[in-house]
């Protein structure tokens, strides 16, 4: 971690523009917002407004078009692949909001991938089972994911995404497939964590109940954040500029 004040997630004018039919529409126009520490913002906007890209960008899968990403204070906008996935292994769980499960590993297995991947101290085994029993799924351990529901694989991937204690969380719609009380587990599941280590959440929701208990919500449209969009005030004429007033004497 570097200095106390360097947030956990900066953008500084991120676009992201893909080819389109011969041309290219541009899905991200400028977006620019800092995640302090500890914090859990909710990022909401209409389907198809670029919340899954936004976030995919800020986890290094995709790249910025133009502009800047950095995470904990670390310039990834052009960081090769080899040292991003350290980057990202170290510091960000990702729920995606299609799961993206291993189908043909157990929900058991599939908890356990990132702990083989990293540093994280103990049993990936035993860590897997807690994480799952947490998220009400010790039960179902040992089945596939093609053999869970909806909801189900959902919470599988929460519980992979945070088996590691990432600094950053990350969540694509985290309880867009849950009953109320399976969103509320979800919910305190947040909340614990928050007060156990301080761990930083960035959640795109549809969800009312993930947005109000978030502590700031950053509103997409278009590409756009509508919280900053609000374009800088062309700067005055020069015959318009207001004569400084006198020091107080
Ligand atoms: P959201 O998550 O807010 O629903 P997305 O980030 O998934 O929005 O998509 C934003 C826009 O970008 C949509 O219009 C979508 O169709 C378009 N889009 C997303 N991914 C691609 C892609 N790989 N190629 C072309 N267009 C895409
Ligand atoms: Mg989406």
């Amino acid at each position: 971690m570097g200095a106390p004040e360097t947030p956990a997630l900066e953008a500084r004018q991120v676009t992201r523009a893909l080819p389109l039919a011969g041309g290219f529409v541009q899905i991200l126009r400028g977006i620019s917002f800092a995640v302090q520490r500890g914090e859990f913002v909710a990022l909401m906007g209409p389907s198809g407004s670029g919340k899954s890209t936004l976030l995919g960008v800020i986890a290094g899968l995709d790249r910025p078009t133009t502009g800047r990403m950095l995470v904990d204070g670390i310039d990834i906008t052009t960081m090769p692949e080899s040292r991003l996935a350290g980057v990202r292994n170290a510091k960000i769980g990702m729920v995606f909001q299609a799961y993206n499960l291993i189908p043909t590993l157990s929900a058991q297995e599939n908890v356990e991938v990132p702990l083989y991947a990293g540093q994280h101290p103990g049993s990936p085994a035993v860590r897997a089972r807690q994480m799952l029993d947490m998220v009400g799924l010790g039960e179902r351990a040992t089945h596939r994911p093609n053999q869970l529901s909806g909801g189900e694989q959902q919470r599988v991937a929460i519980a992979r995404a945070l088996a590691t204690d990432p600094a950053i969380v990350i969540a694509d719609e985290p309880t867009g497939n849950l009953d109320a009380a399976n969103g509320e587990n979800i919910l305190a599941l947040i909340a614990a964590l928050r007060a156990r280590t301080g761990t930083t959440f960035l959640v795109a929701t549809h969800d009312q109940h993930v947005a109000e208990r978030a502590e700031r919500t950053l509103h997409i449209v278009d590409g756009l954040l509508t919280d900053s969009a609000t374009p800088a005030p062309p700067p005055p004429a020069v015959d318009a500029v207001p004569e400084l007033a006198p020091p107080p004497a």
